[in-house]
């Protein structure tokens, strides 16, 4: 059998459907991962995401190998035991995460200040598959050098030249083989490098392919132009991934360009800023309104939230216990994104996903 692939099962022009493959379990693309930051879902306790329909979570390996370590991880039994998440799992390399931080890149590897003591440590795209490898996840990211946008061309090309040659060092550095390892394409949003990064990072080949430094400060038209030239020149039978991306309107402007996988801190994050995502769009709980209206954040959410709590209790909570107001909006959000997966799924099958577009683009484009 089989330990990681994707089989493509339905098309509707260049969007695609299909299964994931992984050494823990098989998922329906294109899907969203929810963010498991430290280990768990901000708010949300992994059963809960479970029976919100999501199948694999992602974890960050920058905060992991910080705190507890991903020696305490591997000592428990890896990632999947320590999460509590009997499904697929994918951890990032740290790449975007040092970004933010005072970084320092040089031709081995980046020295960043830790987030919790100030300390210095220096991650090399060796490193980051040893630690990737201890922690165990069913993919691994390889170490790329992310640029804020916008930026100029020759510091863009510099991060590319760079990201190359760590995801070469990466490859050669793996030695699990039941774990799948991505490569990243960078470049920014200038149209030559993004392609030179395609062909370069498909010369080395990898198990699937990634779109990072992409929803960095770009308006979203111009994030899914250059998710349309990427995807052009990546390999057909090959997952491919956009990171960091959570807004309705872009996922699906990136699925019907060809994108299988997406993942976002947002829709906690917005949960926790009592926002709740509906498919009519976002629901400021915390306005006066809410206080005095039974009804649920969504009609027709099967989610327990809304199958159990008025907006009233919400907007309450939002003012006097936000962390309990966004826990209950924190799974609305989850099954929101679970549920906008499966209609993206559905509108594929029945070759309609124009019509989602249409819709998506006329709630999310600018919200
Ligand atoms: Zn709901």
């Amino acid at each position: 059998m089989r330990q990681f692939g994707l089989e493509i099962l339905a098309t509707d022009k260049l969007a695609r459907s299909g299964i994931l493959t992984t050494p823990h379990g098989d998922v329906e693309t294109p899907f969203f991962m929810p963010v498991g930051t430290r280990g768990m879902v901000r708010l949300t306790p992994p059963w809960v995401v479970a029976e919100a329909g999501f199948r694999v979570l992602l974890s960050n390996t920058y905060h992991l190998m910080l705190r507890p370590g991903a020696d305490v991880v591997e000592k428990v039994g890896g990632l999947h035991r320590f999460a509590g998440w009997e499904g697929a799992m994918l951890t990032d390399s740290g790449g975007f995460q040092v970004m933010s931080l005072d970084a320092k890149f040089e031709e081995s590897g980046v020295t960043f200040k830790s987030v919790y003591d100030g300390s210095f440590h220096k991650l090399t795209p060796e490193l980051a598959i040893q630690v990737q490898e201890a922690l165990g996840a069913d993919i691994a990211m390889v170490l790329d050098v992310c640029t804020m946008l916008p930026n100029d061309k020759e510091k863009l090309a510099r991060a590319l030249d760079l990201t190359i040659d760590w995801a070469r060092r990466a490859k050669d550095a793996k030695l699990r083989a039941d774990q799948a390892l991505f490569g990243i394409v960078q470049g920014g949003t200038e149209i030559d490098l993004r392609i030179a990064s395609a062909e370069a990072t498909v010369g080395i080949g990898f198990d699937g392919y990634a779109i990072g430094g992409l929803a960095v400060g770009e308006d979203r038209d111009t994030t899914v132009g250059i998710v349309e030239l990427v995807t052009k020149n990546l390999p057909e039978q090959s997952p491919r991934y956009l990171m960091g991306v959570g807004d309705p309107y872009t996922i699906v402007e990136s699925v019907a360009r060809g994108v299988d996988m997406f993942d976002c801190v947002s829709p906690t994050r917005l949960a926790r800023h009592g926002t709740a995502l509906a498919m009519e769009g976002k629901v400021h709980v915390r306005r006066r309104e809410n206080l005095y209206l039974d009804s649920p954040i969504e009609q027709d959410c099967p989610c327990p939230t809304c199958q159990r709590l008025p907006r009233s209790l919400i907007s309450h909570l939002l003012r006097v216990d936000p962390w309990s107001a966004g826990s209950a909006l924190a799974i609305h959000n989850l099954w929101f994104m679970s549920r906008l997966m499966s209609r993206i799924r559905a509108s594929i099958a029945s070759e309609s996903l124009d019509d989602l577009r249409a819709e998506m683009k006329s709630i999310w484009r600018n919200a």
